[in-house]
């Protein structure tokens, strides 16, 4: 299963102990990151992490771009939505284009949490419940 996790700067230290609560079933998944979501992550839970660039440098395109050729199965982007991000328009893209192709997106952690419930009944399910994996 082809997963993405990205965090805002205030959402860094959740992101990480998420990570690190989940990284039994993470480390059997393929993990892209946003650069510096991707690197912390890398760092405090020891997971394989394909960091693309930052954010906002063009990072949260990249993400969008891999949904839109169908290389990602799901988004965990924990967002802060109490802070205004100078890249709210490529953030804005990103959720757009996960509408336009059905792709779970969680943007909270009780959200996450449930797709990592799924996740887990996909790897553990066997191939029938995972028509998504590769
Ligand atoms: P970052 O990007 O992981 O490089 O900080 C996250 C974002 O703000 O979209």
């Amino acid at each position: 299963m082809k997963i993405a996790l990205v965090a805002h700067d205030e959402k860094k230290p959740e992101i990480i102990e998420f990570a690190k609560t989940h990284k039994d079933l993470l480390s059997r998944c393929q993990i892209t990151a946003t650069g510096t979501t991707g690197k912390l992550i890398q760092e405090h839970s020891g997971l394989s992490v394909n960091a693309l660039l930052s954010g906002p440098l063009g990072g949260d395109q990249q993400i969008g771009s891999l949904v839109a050729t169908q290389n990602l199965d799901m988004i965990i982007f924990l967002r802060d939505p109490l802070t205004a991000q100078a890249h709210e328009p490529d953030i804005a893209a990103l959720l757009r284009v996960c509408d336009v192709h059905n792709i779970p997106l969680a943007t909270n952690r009780q959200s996450a949490e449930i797709l990592m419930s799924y996740v887990k009944q996909c790897l553990e399910g066997g191939e029938n419940s995972a028509n998504r994996t590769s």
